[in-house]
């Protein structure tokens, strides 16, 4: 592969959306934007580098978190932030939530529409939904239920395993 031939080629229009908007992306931060757009499994910033090295191998961490940042200052990447947890990245910038997977820390995108059913004092207006959901994914969820069996009344999965109740929030 020729040295800093781009994972994902950014059409021409949206280059130019970009240029207008005053946004001049660099070849590396048109990398780094690219290999979020392509692989929607919202790496961290490690991951981002070592997927990045394959076609910059001269490319350092360092660069990729200045990369993320002003990808992350204009809005076209979103950062995820779960407790404890090291930051990761979306390209995903339709509004959206995300549900982590407790088992295999996987992130996937959930459309959860603001439905203006929740239950908000009186006078609060949202102008941003975004909503944690933690849990497991279909593949461990299933994984689960093959290894303990139904156990769950009338053949229904067993239900969130009880040796891993979620941590009631640490108030620390
Ligand atoms: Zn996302
Ligand atoms: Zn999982």
């Amino acid at each position: 592969m020729v040295a800093g031939c781009l994972t994902v080629k950014l059409s021409p229009e949206l280059l130019q959306r970009f240029a207008a908007s005053g946004i001049r992306l660099t070849k590396q931060r048109e990398e780094v934007f690219g290999l979020l757009l392509q692989k929607r499994d919202h790496p961290t910033a490690t991951e981002v580098f070592l997927r990045a090295k394959k076609h910059m191998p001269s490319i350092s961490l360092a660069t990729i978190y200045n990369c993320l940042d002003a990808l992350v200052d204009w809005g076209l990447v979103k950062q995820v932030n779960l407790d404890r947890a090291p930051t990761r990245y979306c390209a995903n910038l339709q509004e959206h939530s995300h549900f982590y997977c407790e088992s295999c820390g996987a992130i996937s995108d959930v459309d959860i529409p603001f439905d203006g059913r929740w239950d908000l004092p009186p006078g609060f207006i949202v102008a941003h939904a975004e909503v944690s959901l933690k849990g497991l994914c279909a593949k461990c969820s299933a994984e689960r239920f093959v290894r303990d069996g139904s156990t769950g009344a009338g053949g229904v999965p067993a239900q969130y395993p009880k040796t891993k109740t979620p941590n009631q929030k640490r108030h620390s």
